[in-house]
């Protein structure tokens, strides 16, 4: 039996970091009958990396990447741009530190291969290595998160500095935080920059259709196939690298959480609101407190960008009120932070979804009969989505790698209850959660 895909992305075109690039024409949407070796659906880190791989070790093969918008616009191009070298792991055991280890190999690998693409096929999107500030705002939460990231650090070997009030102010212009850790690996760019870049620089192997959301697959059968509002593809073998609308597709669905997150860019501040911040040219902090806390960034064009909110969103849809009050949210959470540069204007406010699992574990594998996936990026999806799309290439073809073990140390998504058990479980979690980070915010 067919299966209709009814809940579609809706990404609406608010994401700033598009905003301040050139207009791009996205590739035509699909029309009519084809027959490929692969389809990819879905043309974030996941998808274009899954394509990337597929051409390089299948030169010969036909292979098609859909996706329901313009490239840029889904979650790939509307994250907060950090490419994060280094994982946080639960506690201090040997096994935990031994996953941060494997973590950061992978991490390490593909950042370097980004480097690589960027390089390789210049794309322009402001790549640069400036490390990050995992800051705390209250002293407990800097004696609990801080201290024991710096522990972990420590038992990695890995360089870090601890930087109090008056050490930060002095590198980021704000006060407002009690410490931090900082980190040189983590590299800051526009996203929607990237994804684009990646995606235009893909081989002409890859046949590329935008604007093609796919409303109904057959997996069963002699014939499988996707099929668009204006087109159809019978295909070999598929490849799902849809984030959470995942479980529009009937897979995950109980492995993986959808969350809606907040971001806002403000107009490039003043010569004289520049002049009142600290050394570092361009920055960016992350926040201490996962669930609670914000992250923020100073672009390398002097705008602010703020991301916060962090909430449970089944549907996959959010409303105007919910809107307007995240964004009345970030103007006040800037003004906390930077109230001494004066009035900041917002002038992006945008909001995008992304899966977690219950164990910070990807969800990845073959979900059906020559069908594949990869999701729940846990909030890391730039680099961990770019290892999953290459991976699940390699795990449709056979192939075993050392990147893959490493990948999978942890194991793959837990079990969550259905709804509306998981309802009452996710947010009773998310309540608590926010109430021990309230002065995080
Ligand atoms: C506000 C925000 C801030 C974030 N900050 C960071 C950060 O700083 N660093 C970091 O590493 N990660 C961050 N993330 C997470 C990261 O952006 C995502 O994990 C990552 O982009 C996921 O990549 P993906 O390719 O799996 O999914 P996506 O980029 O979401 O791509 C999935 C694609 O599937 C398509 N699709 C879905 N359904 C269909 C359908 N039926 N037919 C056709 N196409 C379909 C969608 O249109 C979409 O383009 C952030 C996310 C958000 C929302």
């Amino acid at each position: 039996m067919p299966r209709l895909i009814t809940r579609l992305p809706a990404d609406d075109r608010t994401n700033g970091w598009s905003a301040l690039l050139p207009q791009r024409t996205p590739r035509p949407p699909l029309e009519g009958e084809h027959t490929f070796d692969w389809v990819i659906v879905g043309s974030g880190y996941a998808g274009i990396a899954a394509a990337r791989r597929l051409a390089e070790l299948r030169p010969d093969d036909a292979i098609a990447l859909l996706d329901s918008g313009a490239v840029g616009e889904n979650a790939s191009g509307r994250n907060s741009g950090f490419a994060i070298d280094l994982p946080h792991v639960p506690g201090d055991s040997a096994a935990s530190m031994e996953q941060g280890r494997r973590a950061t190999r992978v991490n390490r690998f593909v950042m370097a291969d980004l480097e690589q693409q960027i390089a390789a096929h210049g794309i322009d999107c402001g790549w640069e290595r400036r490390g990050r500030y995992h800051a705390a705002v209250t002293e407990g939460v800097a004696a609990s998160a801080l201290d024991t990231y710096a522990a972990n650090l420590d038992a990695w070997g890995e360089p870090y500095e601890m930087l109090a009030r008056d050490a930060l102010s002095a590198r980021l212009g704000t006060r407002y935080y009690h410490s931090a850790v900082y980190t040189p690996g983590t590299c800051l760019m526009n996203p929607a920059a990237l994804v684009r870049g990646l995606a235009d620089s893909l081989p002409s192997q890859v046949a590329r259709f935008e604007h093609s959301a796919v409303i109904e697959i057959e997996t069963n059968g002699a014939a499988p196939y996707v099929r668009t509002e204006r087109g159809r593809i019978r295909y070999g073998k598929l490849i799902l690298a849809v984030n959470p609308f995942a479980q529009s597709f009937g897979v995950f669905r109980s492995r993986q959480i959808p969350m809606l997150l907040f971001a806002s860019l403000t107009q490039p501040l003043t010569p004289a609101q520049q002049a009142k911040l600290g050394a570092d040219p361009s920055w960016g902090i992350t926040p201490a407190h996962g669930v609670a806390g914000s992250t923020l960034r100073l672009t390398p064009d002097k705008r602010l960008l703020i991301r916060q909110g962090f909430e449970y969103s089944p549907s996959l849809r959010t409303n105007d009120e919910r809107r307007r009050a995240a964004r009345a949210q970030h103007a006040q959470l800037l003004a906390g932070r930077f109230g001494h540069l004066g009035e900041l204007t917002i002038e992006h406010f945008w909001m995008g979804w992304l899966g977690i699992s219950h164990n910070h574990a990807p969800a990845f594998g073959e979900v059906g009969r020559n069908v594949y996936a990869a999701a729940c990026c846990n909030g890391s999806g730039i680099v961990r989505h770019t290892a999953a799309g290459r991976l699940i290439a390699e795990h449709a073809l056979g192939v075993q790698s050392e990147l893959a073990e490493d990948f999978l140390i942890e194991g793959t998504a837990s079990y969550i209850p259905p709804r509306p058990l998981r309802d009452i479980g996710v947010r009773w979690s998310l309540m608590r959660e926010r109430a021990s980070g309230r002065q995080e915010v």
